[in-house]
């Protein structure tokens, strides 16, 4: 029941987005992307997806950490496709270092782009949602959202107020036929993952193969990484018309991590 539904996926040009775009395309979606990267590479990908799957996806560069960009990036995307029925705050970035040593820039920076921004997308999207009846606002949080690992306080804080923001949204919302959930992710093979070990390695005095192993170990009980697939299915379950009953939750997708 997703087809011709109209998502809005931030931070899609690469990892988990761009799987997310991938993902409901096969659907039937039609997509707008964002995030940043080589202009060909992105504009290859914007025309695979859309041939691949005969749906209409567009691309929209906006910048997660300027407000007006962002109510552009959703008043862009209504206009291009009428409505928005999904919108998917995944931008992201991390930055590994203890705290007495964080750079305040970094910190200002991943509050901005992980968690303000999600802030925005919301606030411009929701009253067409509303007035339509229909929406879904999936955030992609992380198993960080839920606990926490050392060095990463900036963006353990900013994973909990997804959380946080997305419980509020989902109240907010619940009698419009708008659903707000989070996902949480445990570790995905994604660039952001691997420019993140060799921060981790550092901080930790250990090689990146040391830290991969470690990371694993202790936290995925299934000693496995998360695939793309695995988030996949439930996304499209959250957006889909049999996921209107299911709100204000942060779904771990972990390998069982958050039950140690
Ligand atoms: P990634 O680096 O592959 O992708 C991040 C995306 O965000 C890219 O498209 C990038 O261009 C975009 N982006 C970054 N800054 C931006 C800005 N200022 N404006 C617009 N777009 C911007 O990373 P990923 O691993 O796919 O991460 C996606 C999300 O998943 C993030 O929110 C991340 O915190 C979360 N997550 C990742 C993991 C993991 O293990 N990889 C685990 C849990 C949660």
């Amino acid at each position: 029941d997703l087809r011709g539904r109209k998502a809005v996926i931030t931070g899609s040009t690469s990892g988990i987005g761009l799987a997310f775009a991938e993902g409901l395309a096969e659907m039937g979606v039609d997509i707008t992307l964002n995030g940043f990267g080589d202009k060909d590479e992105i504009e290859e990908n914007r025309a695979r997806i859309a041939g691949e799957h005969g749906v209409d996806v567009r691309y929209d560069g906006a910048d997660m950490t300027k407000p007006q960009e962002i109510r552009d990036l959703i008043t862009g995307a209504e206009a291009a496709h009428g409505r928005i029925d999904i919108l998917i705050n995944n931008a992201g970035i991390q930055k590994v270092a203890p705290i007495d040593e964080y750079d305040d820039d970094t910190w200002d920076r991943i509050i901005a782009i992980n968690l303000t921004s999600n802030y925005h997308t919301i606030k411009a999207a929701l009253p067409g949602m509303k007035k339509r009846k229909f929406g879904r606002i999936v955030n992609v949080a992380s198993a960080h959202g839920l606990i926490a690992s050392p060095f990463k306080s900036a963006y353990n804080s900013a994973k909990h107020g997804v959380v946080g923001l997305t419980k509020t949204v989902a109240l907010e919302a619940a009698e419009y036929g708008v659903t707000c959930n989070a996902i949480c992710p445990g570790f995905v093979l994604t660039p952001l993952l691997e420019a993140q070990m060799k921060d981790n390695a550092k901080a930790r005095n250990m090689s990146e193969e040391e830290v991969k192993a470690k990371l694993l170990n202790d936290a995925h009980a299934t000693k496995e990484f998360i695939t793309y697939e695995n988030l996949i299915g439930l996304l499209v379950y959250l957006c889909s018309n049999a996921g209107s009953g299911a709100t204000g939750y942060p779904y771990a997708v972990d390998g069982g991590w958050t039950a140690h």
